[in-house]
């Protein structure tokens, strides 16, 4: 079988600067997913804001099947230019996790075409992921809900247009609820957003939010699929009498 082609894109901003997000995540959050979601299935590159094209060439999007995007704090530094290639590429069947407040990124607020606000409180609280699609193949081997020991607060409402499927919807203890794991379709493209993994917070040290994670990018994964020829004339495979209109 194929490996499934991962980059996982990081701005790479807090993790260099002294304090927990290094102490967390010592080489950066995309090393740190690099390292937990290492499998047979994956050839996982990873690529980062400060690189040349942000490490997006057309080189690396063309042969990536799944892209991981985690962006919190430098989304204005995201060149329109490559946000709208990442988009595009989506729409012709990329898949895309997009995880924490890479629901403010452009990429994805360019293929949800909403703003995709959302309420939010950093104060590190318990939040209990409820799973409330458990046939989803992204909840498969998931239990029921778990809990996320310390993360940021994020609830609704979230200005996201209606997902395809609501996979998981997180409690936290300051009383809000969201939409946290949930899908779309655009285009060709399968789209996951999961919404732990704020950098002072360990989530990515979790083993089942890296289990959700890596049912996400088998999930998303195109599969190899190609569109013949899109939106071309097309010789017919049957004979057709010309009705001469
Ligand atoms: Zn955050």
């Amino acid at each position: 079988m194929n490996k499934i082609r991962v980059t996982i894109w990081n701005e790479y901003h807090h993790e260099k600067k002294e304090g927990k997000a290094r102490d967390l995540y010592p080489n950066g959050m995309h090393m740190t997913l690099a390292e937990k979601l290492a499998d047979d299935g994956l050839e996982i590159r990873v690529a980062t804001l400060d690189m040349p094209e942000h490490g997006l060439t057309d080189e690396v999007l063309n042969s990536t099947d799944v892209l991981l995007w985690w962006g919190h704090c430098r989304h204005d530094d995201v060149e329109d230019r490559i946000a709208a290639k990442v988009a595009r590429r989506v729409k012709d069947g990329m898949g895309l996790v997009a995880l924490h407040s890479a629901h403010y990124s452009k990429p994805f607020r360019l293929l949800m075409g909403t703003d995709c606000n959302l309420r939010w409180r950093n104060w590190g609280e318990r939040g209990r992921v409820w799973t409330v699609n458990p046939t989803h193949p992204i909840a498969k081997g998931i239990p029921s809900s778990f809990m996320l020991e310390a993360e940021e607060m994020y609830g609704e409402f979230f200005n996201i247009p209606n997902p395809d499927d609501l996979i998981f919807v997180t409690w936290w203890e300051g009383g809000e609820v969201f939409r946290g794991g949930c899908t779309f379709t655009r285009g060709l493209g399968k789209i996951f957003y999961f919404h732990p993994g704020h950098e002072t917070c360990p989530s990515y040290h979790n083993d089942t939010v890296i289990k959700v994670i890596r049912n996400g990018i088998d999930w998303a994964n195109p599969a190899g699929y190609q569109f013949e020829n899109p939106g071309h004339f097309r010789d017919p495979d049957e004979p057709i009498v010309n009705k001469d209109v």
